[in-house]
């Protein structure tokens, strides 16, 4: 039954990654995502639907446009892969909230569970985007907002776990603060997309405990400056030089969020060998 799950929300992790292709794709130019039907950005010709199943048609027609064969980028099948596993990841790792005995703490879990996998969709969209153009587009991010603190609230409503909504808040405002500071302070360092990124980030992940709120912001600032570094050391970016950070936030809380707890508490226990 477990498998069965992670299997069928992979394949719809694949057709919301199609979907968000389409997100990647329009967004940052402020078009619509519903109309017109996609079309081959050369030949314009409309994509059918048999040419558009995530991943299958990419490699049926080996990456080209059916009708002009302009190469699709490999951005594509990759966005789709990309969500179809990340879709499976979380639901390996969150089945156990919600396939509960009680309805309404199963009730409580699909909530929260549905809320992950909006931020996973969003967030898969959101470092495509920052990694293209260092955009973080609002039509994104605001709705990760109303979303995800209206589903977590909600599902800790039911398992009246009031603790984490404040868990929640404190830390959504915390580091939303420490960010602010970091924008004001460092002109030049961060946008204002890569605050409001880290509030709602910050939200998800000290819903789910305080370990996985420390693990992940520490891991975004150890990726983004180690992949900084990198540039630097392969000359291909100059000191003071911009780069994305909000795909490393969200590297860093896809990490946190999957082990930071239990870090944590290793951590915790690793501490009190001492103090005893
Ligand atoms: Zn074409």
């Amino acid at each position: 039954m477990t498998n069965l799950l992670i299997l069928i929300s992979a394949i719809l992790g694949l057709a919301v990654g199609s979907f968000m292709n389409v997100v990647i794709y329009r967004t940052p130019n402020g078009l619509s995502v519903v109309r017109p039907a996609s079309s081959c950005p050369k030949c314009s010709a409309r994509i059918r639907w048999y040419d558009n199943v995530p991943l299958l048609s990419w490699m049926l027609l080996r990456g080209r446009c059916r009708n002009c064969c302009v190469a699709i980028s490999i951005v594509y099948p990759t966005v789709e892969l990309a969500t179809g596993l990340l879709f499976a990841l979380t639901t390996a790792f969150s089945i156990g909230y919600w396939n509960s005995d009680t309805a309404i703490l199963m009730l409580s879990g699909l909530v929260a569970y549905l809320a992950l996998l909006w931020l996973v969709a969003t967030g898969v969209g959101l470092a495509v985007i920052d990694f293209k153009s260092r955009l973080l587009p609002r039509a994104l991010i605001y709705p990760l907002y109303a979303v995800g603190i209206s589903a977590l609230c909600l599902s800790s409503f039911l398992s009246m776990d009031f603790m984490a909504i404040f868990r929640a808040g404190a830390g959504g405002l915390g580091l939303g603060t420490f960010y602010s500071l970091v924008f004001v302070l460092v002109p030049g360092g961060l946008g204002w997309g890569d605050v409001t990124l880290a509030g709602i980030l910050a939200f998800y992940l000290a819903w789910i405990g305080w370990g996985a709120l420390i693990l992940g912001a520490l891991l975004a600032f150890a990726f983004g400056a180690g992949f900084g570094l990198l540039l630097m050391v392969i000359g291909k970016a100059k000191g003071g030089h911009k780069i994305a950070f909000g795909p490393w936030m969200l590297l860093g809380a896809l990490f946190g969020g999957i082990w930071g707890n239990s870090a944590w508490g290793s951590y915790l226990e690793y501490l009190s060998r001492f103090i005893s």
